[in-house]
């Protein structure tokens, strides 16, 4: 067995090895500023961009015009909420998002609201998944923008979002997908699903960190956004900034091998999931899942262990990397507010960890984290009586 098992994909994904190997030049010989137009060291670079471009166009269903590249999905959350609601003020002042969404979403809309817009947060169902008629309940006539994302970090569940597009298209409002969890794992397509905004992160998907884009429409119907960093007027103005040529090189990769590969990766990690999963309720009463099932990223994983502390959990497992939704706050664990949204009590969100499995997972250390959780578990409720 290796000395420790990561477990973690959904908080970051090692670097593929080819990504890295696709990088190396440009940390080298080919270190050029893809904004320099006076010389082959700015074209080389600027031709890399440009391919990386198409790479990540390519797998979103999008035109390789529509790409901005960023330094992460933080950057492009932002950019897209509170570039719409600045470029649509004449419009409207309303925006619809999803408790369950990520803090890169919610805390700009909660600053938008601050600053005087409306704000509806709608709950989701109890398994994690939007209501359709709660959304078209929600839309009103100076809504401006729906942010929901494609799939949740936590739970893993994964949002009919054709059918989310499809109304905010026909109400024309636009509509932002924060799609960190599910691109290059599952088959995203901004045309399919009427996607007008949509946010990527390089390392998210076996990438390096500090790198990510921003999918903007630019046909039928053409989104228009206020830039958040004013410069140089790079990426058609919206994203000021020297361009990180070694990330975005390997990002493009990254989403390079996702489309050759993760149709076969998907089935493989999600057998492992239902391994991993097998394994642990077969052995432990009291284990069960959070979220759906059904509709349910492939290397996600989200139990709760009643009558166990999850931080306690973690920490008798030291070589085994996994997480639990809480935050550590200065002076408490606050319990997961996506386990809450679901309406999970305190109990259970305390309870919960989340097992994430991805392409470098093999059966041997699934087997080794399910015999080591069924171990910690037993040990601690032998602890603590009931
Ligand atoms: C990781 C993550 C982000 C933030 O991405 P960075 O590139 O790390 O800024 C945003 N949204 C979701 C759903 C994520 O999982």
């Amino acid at each position: 067995m290796p000395a420790r098992v990561y477990l973690d994909y959904h908080a970051t994904t090692p670097v593929d090895p080819r990504v890295l190997e696709a990088m190396l030049p440009f940390f080298g010989p080919k270190f050029g500023n893809a904004a320099s137009r006076s010389h082959s060291f700015g074209w080389e670079a600027e031709k890399a961009v440009e391919l990386a471009r198409k790479r990540v166009a390519s797998l979103a269903g999008a035109e390789a015009r529509e790409i901005v590249f960023t330094s992460g999905a933080t950057e492009s959350d932002n950019l897209a909420i509170k570039g719409v609601a600045e470029s649509r003020r004449a419009n409207g002042n309303h925006v619809v998002t999803m408790a369950t969404e990520h803090k890169a979403v919610l805390d700009p809309v909660r600053r938008l609201e601050r600053s005087g817009m409306e704000v509806t947060v709608l709950p989701p169902e109890k398994d994690g998944l939007l209501d359709l008629t709660r959304l078209r309940g929600a839309i009103r006539s100076d809504t401006v923008l729906v942010s929901v994302m494609y799939a949740n970090n936590e739970i893993g569940v994964v949002q009919p979002i054709g059918e989310i597009g499809a109304i905010c298209r026909q109400a024309g409002v636009w509509f932002h997908c924060d799609a960190v969890q599910a691109f290059g794992k599952i088959p995203v397509d901004v045309e399919r699903d009427h996607i007008d905004l949509m946010s990527m992160s390089a390392h998210k998907m076996y990438g390096p960190k500090g790198v990510g884009a921003l999918y903007v429409r630019r046909r039928a119907p053409r989104v228009a956004l206020q830039p958040q960093m004013d410069g140089g007027g790079h990426e058609s103005g919206l994203r000021s900034g020297t361009l990180n040529v070694p990330g975005i090189v390997g990002f493009g990769e990254a989403c390079e091998l996702c489309a050759r590969e993760s149709e076969a990766e998907a089935a493989r990690v999600g057998a492992l999931r239902d391994r991993l999963k097998a394994k642990i309720q077969a052995e432990l009463p009291g284990a069960s899942v959070n979220g759906s099932m059904e509709h349910r990223l492939p290397g996600n994983l989200n139990l709760s262990f009643e009558g166990v502390d999850s931080e306690a959990l973690l920490m008798s497992l030291p070589d085994v990397a996994l997480s639990t939704g809480s935050a550590c706050s200065s002076a408490a664990v606050e319990p997961s507010y996506v386990l809450r949204a679901l309406g999970a009590g305190d109990a259970a969100a305390h309870s919960s960890v989340r097992f994430g499995l991805g392409r470098f997972t093999t059966p041997e250390e699934v087997d080794y984290a399910a015999a080591r959780v069924v171990e910690a578990v037993r040990k601690l409720r032998a602890l603590t009586p009931a």
